[in-house]
């Protein structure tokens, strides 16, 4: 559910208005990077949210985890540091968490679609998968989108990280605040995952889990907290290859 603007109680002094941005931002609830639709402070002042962060359900029940029950909270509960169940990043804002059990959920992570479908290929979401994540090479770690053919994964962590290397080349790498930023925004997400499909050894990649380089821009979007932005110039550069 969308609505046009807000007020939160993270940001009382002024109303949060949605709006829809394909330069990545940081969300001042979740701390985590975000695309997509926002809710950004109508005023002046520097402050987004994810939509899953911005509207967050009280409670929540996940699938993967069917004796929890998780609860929103504005800051992790205790002393400990905490990570998230899904991404196994930190968390420090916003979560989703579970009394009984300790497991932490970042509210996009607990939002993440179970099937991705582009029209061409469909990738779900699993807790675990037996075969090796097309990044980093390893089989445990984070929940993982498979493609249908199985040869395709690609862990939760791992999509995340891929984009926050080209946040960081982004935000911090120069110029923070002038046109150069909106420049930089596409070509660099070009860029990460030219790079990531550079790294692959060509007999690895087969037909289908090229079509399925056509599903990834969900799978980013999605991780990022809006499965529904299109990164522009993705597809074809993977196409190209
Ligand atoms: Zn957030
Ligand atoms: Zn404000
Ligand atoms: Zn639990
Ligand atoms: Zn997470
Ligand atoms: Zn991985």
């Amino acid at each position: 559910m969308k609505y046009t603007e807000i007020s939160h109680l993270s940001h009382p002094q002024h109303n949060l208005k949605c709006e829809y941005t394909e330069t990545p931002f940081k969300c001042d609830g979740c701390k985590e990077v975000g695309i997509g639709s926002r809710y950004k402070c109508s005023s002046a002042c520097d402050y987004d949210l994810h939509m899953h962060c911005a509207i967050p359900s009280p409670t929540i029940t996940h699938p993967f985890y069917t004796k929890c029950s998780f609860q929103f909270l504005p800051r992790p509960p205790g002393n400990i540091p905490r990570y998230c169940n899904a991404c196994e990043k930190d968390v420090t804002g916003f979560v989703y968490h579970c009394e009984s059990c300790g497991f932490d959920l970042h509210p996009c992570c607990a939002k993440l679609p179970m099937m991705l479908d582009d029209g061409e290929v469909k990738l779900y979401l699993y807790r675990k998968v037996s075969s090796s994540c097309h990044r980093c090479g390893r089989k445990g770690r984070s929940w993982s989108y498979r493609s249908t053919c199985k040869k395709y994964n690609l862990h939760v962590a791992c999509v995340k990280e891929m984009l926050v290397e080209s946040w960081h080349e982004i935000y911090f790498g120069g110029g923070y605040g002038n046109s150069r930023k909106l420049e930089t925004t596409i070509p660099s997400l070009k860029g990460t995952l030219q790079n990531y499909h550079r790294k692959k050894s060509k007999g690895k990649m087969e037909k289908c889990c090229e079509m399925a380089g056509l599903a990834l821009q969900f799978v980013i979007s999605a991780v990022l907290g809006d499965p529904t932005t299109l990164i522009a110039g993705v597809v074809g550069s993977l196409m190209s290859k």
